[in-house]
């Protein structure tokens, strides 16, 4: 934990302007996330619903929460008062569920759609051609209460970087295809969240502007669950 300011303030100069720090800070206790707000940074990332609505009870009302997770329909209600945004919108179940959530709280949520590029099978998303399809349906366009800020992606697990950044220009590519030709060059369309603690150079180097970092923060996680 002493070395938790230090690795905040290293990963955070690292960074070019313009690039969005998510601290993703699940499975570490509160106190922790209380250590790196208190260095400065109030933008965290968590996985489980649950995890993420006790953490936001106790700790400062100024973070800017994110769900980076796989979300279930059933775990909406927990983070819907508060989320900043859900990177995670894999379904349009999932999204029309948020819509209706956000609707009782009279809230409209930021949202991302999940992109699948990588090769791993487990790994959440629509493909970019889903994505596509998704997005120029009339029903999806008509949601008052979420509003799609951009796209998210994980590449896959492996040491190969030119396999690494081919996957990240794949969804670079189709984040610039929905901007211009969906959202017309809407200014609220901004958001390319890719980059996790082994690959965020390579992400913003295929134009990434939102990195997802846990352990080069943190520190290892206790488990895992992914
Ligand atoms: C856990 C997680 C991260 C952070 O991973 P690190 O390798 O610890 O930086 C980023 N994005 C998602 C979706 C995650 O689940």
């Amino acid at each position: 934990m002493q070395n938790l300011k230090r690795n905040l303030q290293a990963v955070a100069r690292s960074l070019p302007v313009g690039v969005t720090l998510v601290a993703v800070s699940k499975h570490h206790p509160a106190e922790a996330v209380r250590e790196a707000y208190d260095a400065g940074q109030r933008v965290f990332g968590e996985s489980y619903a649950l995890e993420l609505k006790e953490k936001h009870d106790v700790l400062p009302r100024d973070i800017e929460w994110h769900f980076i997770g796989h979300l279930q329909t059933n775990k909406v209600k927990y983070i819907i008062p508060f989320v900043s945004l859900i990177h995670s919108i894999d379904s349009v179940r999932l999204l029309n569920e948020v819509d209706r959530q956000a609707a009782v709280h009279g809230r409209v949520v930021d949202c991302l759609l999940q992109v699948h590029v990588a090769q791993e099978e487990t790994k959440f998303g629509f493909t970019p051609e889903e994505c596509l399809s998704v997005v120029s349906d009339i029903g999806f366009r008509q949601l008052g209460n979420v509003r799609i800020r951009g796209v998210m992606a994980m590449a896959s697990n492996t040491d190969d970087e030119s396999q690494i950044s081919e996957e990240f220009r794949r969804v670079k590519k189709l984040f610039d295809t929905l901007r211009t030709s969906v959202w017309k060059g809407n200014a609220a369309f901004d958001t390319l969240s890719m980059g996790m603690s082994a690959d965020y150079e390579l992400a913003i180097g295929m134009g990434s502007n939102m990195v997802r970092i846990g352990s080069r923060i943190f520190g290892e996680r206790n488990y895992l669950q992914e």
